[in-house]
């Protein structure tokens, strides 16, 4: 459920005519729902209740200032991949002590900035990690506390490119290797295993894969447990999908209600890192008709969006609803291509789609695009990126202002030889 819902005819973010939006901060933009995200948060923190637990948002989602400051005072954690990540999150207020440190490729600088900040654990993806974290906490006269990362080879039957729990991904420690790297980690004396993680993937619609990649990492657990290792922390990561088409996702409580009793008696802390259950259909991408055209065999809608605004179509083919901001009644249907101003073919929103026809000057809300929205844009075509806005109780709140050609050009330099 979400607050973008039509009220005669004119599609509202909670009391705001979206139109509203359009006049005050102009095309394209990012608008999301306060009471949306609330909402959302409370649901999926609330199905756990049962159970000690962090709720991690996955900051790589969404991870506008505004946004981490609202999780925070819900009480959120946050999931972070990067240096940035924990800049960001800290900037926001979120509490050190519940923020855990995912990815591949952790550089040094990283590592420090991480543990002199004392976040509460780094997810490890291998031994050559958790050397250089031994190594770095050691130069701060630290002990880093670590998950170790598992890969319970399941499939989360999902898009290849969101799939991180198989035996062929770049993610996590092989179930097998895990006691070994347990060995070697607690063999480092600047190193403290306190958990185990695991994330399988992103856009799951089921909650059998969550349980069985739960089940293979519990049995790591006893196994750890028989080894000596203090296991305090079990992190089942995110991955819970929405709605985007026709999707029926579980809501978290069924998630809750599979995943809390396999728990509930190992006197662990469960830490969740849900990123697009939480924000993905709390927000829309707005945008205006530029013009329409009739190709050889298509016809095209063109709009002031791109796939630098938005790259999810190109990039994993994603669908994403378009509904007119105006409703209009009786309005024909046809099949269109939704295209944006960048020179690329891969640049569309929609392909052959089946909508309300549309015309220069006309609003178009491209739904479901809170998570990996905005995150995402970049300025190719030196296009600036779009403001961010945050709709409460009828306030508009621009909450990152659009950029300018100034900002496009920061930081680069014709050096002396070509002035
Ligand atoms: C991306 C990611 C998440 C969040 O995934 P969602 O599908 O947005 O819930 C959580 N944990 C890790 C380690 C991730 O990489």
């Amino acid at each position: 459920m979400h607050d973008f819902q039509y009220r005669h005819g004119e599609l509202h973010c909670e009391d705001v005519a979206v139109s509203r939006i359009a006049k005050e901060v102009g095309t394209p933009c990012y608008v999301y729902s306060h009471t949306t995200l609330t909402r959302h948060y409370r649901a999926f923190d609330g199905a756990f209740r049962s159970v000690p637990h962090i709720v991690a948002f996955a900051m790589k989602a969404n991870s506008n200032l505004a946004i981490l400051r609202l999780m925070a005072r819900e009480g959120s954690g946050a999931d972070i991949v990067s240096g940035g990540e924990l800049y960001r999150a800290l900037q926001a207020g979120i509490a050190p002590a519940k923020i855990v440190f995912a990815g591949v490729g952790k550089n040094r600088q990283e590592i420090r900035y991480a543990l002199e900040n004392d976040i509460l654990m780094f997810n490890v993806e291998s031994s050559a990690e958790l050397r250089a974290i031994d190594e770095v906490a050691a130069e701060l006269g630290r002990r880093a506390r670590v998950a170790l990362r598992i890969n319970p080879d399941i499939d989360p039957m999902t898009h290849p490119y969101i799939s991180t729990g198989l035996k062929k991904s770049k993610f996590g420690i092989s179930a097998d290797r895990a006691l070994d790297e347990y060995k070697l980690a607690s063999s480092l004396k600047h190193i403290e295993v306190v958990g185990v993680h695991k994330h399988i993937g992103s856009q799951l619609t089921e909650v059998t894969p969550f349980v069985d990649a739960l089940k293979k990492v519990l049995v790591l657990v006893e196994s750890l447990k028989a080894h000596g290792a203090h296991i305090r922390y079990i992190n089942i990561g995110g991955g819970l999908g929405i709605t985007y088409l026709d999707e029926v996702p579980p809501h978290p409580q069924e998630l809750a209600d599979a995943i809390s009793p396999l728990v509930r008696d190992l006197k662990c802390v469960l830490i969740m890192e849900p990123g697009r259950v939480i924000v993905g259909n709390a927000g829309i991408l707005l945008t205006s008709v530029l013009y329409t055209k009739e190709g050889e065999s298509k016809r095209f809608i063109i709009v002031d969006a791109a796939m630098n605004d938005l790259i999810r179509p190109s990039l994993y083919g994603a669908y994403h609803e378009i509904r007119p901001v105006r409703e209009v009644p009786h309005a024909k249907t046809v099949t269109v291509d939704v295209v944006g101003p960048v020179c690329e073919s891969g640049d569309f929103l929609a392909k052959d789609r089946a909508m309300p026809d549309a015309k220069p000057g006309d609003l178009l809300a491209v739904m479901s695009a809170g998570a990996y929205g905005f995150v995402m844009a970049s300025n190719y075509n030196s296009r600036p990126r779009v403001p961010e806005v945050l709709v409460k109780e009828g306030q508009i709140h621009v909450i990152r202002a659009r950029e300018e050609f100034a900002d496009l050009v920061r930081g680069e330099v014709i050096p002396d030889f070509l002035r």
